[in-house]
């Protein structure tokens, strides 16, 4: 049967868990070789299987990330498609921004937007003469009020489009096409303190207009899309998979 990422080779990155594990998956299903790029290496293993090869990587760590790209450069000399998807939340910690601890807002910014930024730039690099598709994790709270209270996160994720948009203007003629996938409220371990407590999640669920939390796969199947050849003109643009949430 064939796939419509046949032939290809992607990275995802925050594969261990959630939506860059279901995105992992649903990529080897779909027919790409896929390297699955976590810092928790038990857990990445252990998740992946044999759908695919596991790299080991903190995206706070040029050295780190670097290697990993020429480790798989080696191994399959290309590479097509990367989903820049790790990231964190600092729940209980990040907060509105008087009470806000200045090591909070710097661990979320190392990995979230400084991850990204040294994971796309890798990327980048490795797609100059080739071309191919890069895509970010976004959130709603970088572009809406849904933000409130989390001024670290909600901050860095504005970033993210920032990000999103310079590289698809400046690498649109070497064929490189970026683009934003926006999950919405999504079952993960990310959000596990809001989706486990039955109070938060209803309130939650209440201002989604297709009335449930959204699952990695629903993501995930944006993510096959836009790293398809299916969406060959497609870049700078910004797609939610969020049950209608920012529609309101
Ligand atoms: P998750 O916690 O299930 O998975 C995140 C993964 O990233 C983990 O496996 C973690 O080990 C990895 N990671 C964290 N820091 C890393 C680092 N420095 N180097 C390498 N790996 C690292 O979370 P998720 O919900 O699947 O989130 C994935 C992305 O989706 C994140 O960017 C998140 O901000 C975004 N997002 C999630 C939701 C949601 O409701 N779950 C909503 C909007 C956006």
């Amino acid at each position: 049967m064939s796939g419509r990422l046949d032939g290809k080779v992607a990275l995802v990155t925050g594969a261990a868990s959630g939506i860059g594990l279901a995105t992992a998956l649903r990529f080897a299903r779909e027919g790409a070789t896929v390297f699955g790029l976590d810092r928790d290496g038990d857990r990445l293993r252990e998740a992946l299987g044999s759908d695919a090869r596991a790299v080991i990587a903190d995206i706070t760590d040029e050295g780190s990330v670097a290697a990993a790209y020429s480790s798989l450069l080696e191994q399959t000399g290309r590479l097509d498609v990367v989903v820049a998807n790790a990231g964190v939340q600092l729940f209980g910690q990040d907060s509105p921004i008087d009470s806000l601890d200045l090591a909070v807002w710097q661990r979320t910014v190392d990995i979230n937007l400084t991850g990204t930024f040294l994971t796309v730039k890798h990327a980048v690099r490795s797609m100059l003469t080739t071309g191919g598709a890069i895509l970010i994790t976004g959130s709603p709270t970088g572009l809406t009020g849904e933000g409130a209270g989390y001024t670290a996160y909600s901050t860095t994720k504005a970033g993210g489009f920032g990000l999103m948009r310079t590289v698809a203007a400046d690498y649109a003629s070497a064929g490189i096409r970026v683009n934003s996938v926006v999950p919405g409220f999504t079952s993960t371990p990310l959000v596990s303190t809001l989706a486990d407590d039955a109070e938060s999640r209803a309130q939650i669920v209440s201002r989604v207009p297709l009335g449930r939390a959204g699952t990695p796969d629903d993501v995930a199947s944006m993510m096959v899309y836009l790293a398809s050849d299916e969406a060959a003109f497609t870049t700078g643009s910004t797609y939610f998979i969020d049950g209608g949430m920012t529609a309101l």
